[in-house]
């Protein structure tokens, strides 16, 4: 199918994408990858009046690591991202989490700055934001504000992004020392948006007893579901642990439902199987980390 019609720009001023945005007042859309956004026009579920193309904006394709973490520009491709080796070696999940999105000719246009816009409540990415409680830069009008992931996601494909703000970049915090996280997740086919999926981060503490665990679960909640998991797993070895609490306490917070890819309780199910596998992964790569 062919798009309905718009008006595109392409703005080569940040200032100028911003006042493009706010003047389309609510009828104007982002355009950075358009692994998501040229699907909805083509199948005209989406219709906006105005497209702003951000990819002839200088400044965003950058990707910065400093101590505090790993600063991602709005117009950096997941591959960049997924083959940048500070930032992967500062933050392995970023590289867990990038693996399981789509396909390598899809990571090499969408963007990991689109993909937390867009919020898809199965996406990886929004996951690793929301577990590590990242926070997204918005640019609008008024300025630039910081959103903290917790509350950036509103419910699916929906943000605390203002129709007239740009996300320039999101900030992904270094997880804590001794801290090892895993993302699991199954889909029907490779490249498929998850069933259920599990981003977890388990940290050690000096005697190698779990001291803190959360994870985000993808495909059973409106938005990426973070859970605390300290309590069901705190003072245990992370070797064989036994992950029974920790699967009982996520299955009373996540709320899955049917349709047409899978039943309510099979993903229910697979919930409870991938905080298994996902705990005991990130335990393992916690007690690597200490090595
Ligand atoms: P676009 O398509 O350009 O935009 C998407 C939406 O976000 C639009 O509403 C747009 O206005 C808005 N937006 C984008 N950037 C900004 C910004 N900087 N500021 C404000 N709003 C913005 N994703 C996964 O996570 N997991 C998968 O398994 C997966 N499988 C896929 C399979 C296929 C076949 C396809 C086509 C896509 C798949 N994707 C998957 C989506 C892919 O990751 C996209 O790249 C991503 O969702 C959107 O990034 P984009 O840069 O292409 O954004």
């Amino acid at each position: 199918m062919k798009p309905p019609p718009f008006t595109y720009h392409a703005p080569v001023h940040l200032d100028d994408a911003v006042r493009l945005l706010a003047q389309a007042g609510g009828s104007g859309k982002v355009l950075a990858g358009g692994q998501s956004l040229v699907p909805l026009l083509n199948m005209r579920l989406a219709a906006p009046a105005h497209i702003i193309d951000i990819n002839a904006l200088p400044g965003l394709d950058t990707v910065r690591v400093d101590p505090g973490g790993v600063r991602v520009g709005a117009l950096v491709r997941h591959s960049v991202l997924e083959g940048h080796a500070a930032a992967v070696s500062a933050i392995p999940l970023l590289r867990q989490g990038l693996r399981l999105v789509a396909h390598p000719v899809i990571r090499n246009r969408g963007t990991t700055v689109g993909s937390i816009a867009h919020a898809d409540p199965s996406a990886e990415m929004p996951a690793v934001l929301a577990l590590l409680g990242g926070e997204v830069e918005a640019r609008g009008p008024a300025g630039v504000r910081t959103v903290a992931a917790a509350d950036f996601f509103t419910g699916p494909m929906e943000t605390a992004l203002a129709a007239d703000e740009i996300a320039v970049a999101v900030r992904f915090p270094r997880p804590a020392p001794g801290t090892g996280t895993a993302f699991a997740e199954v889909a029907r086919r490779q490249g498929d948006y998850a069933v259920c999926g599990v981003a977890a981060a388990v940290t050690l503490d000096a005697d190698q007893r779990i001291s803190a665990a959360r994870a985000c679960y993808i495909s059973v909640a409106p938005v990426p579901l973070v859970v605390d998991l300290t309590e069901a797993v705190a003072g245990r070895a992370p070797g064989n642990l036994d992950t029974a609490d920790a699967e009982a306490l996520a299955a009373d917070r996540i709320r899955p439902e049917d349709d047409i890819h899978a039943t309510a309780s099979y993903r229910a199910h697979l919930a409870r199987v991938l905080t298994e596998r996902a705990l005991r992964d990130a335990g393992r790569a916690a007690l690597n980390s200490l090595d």
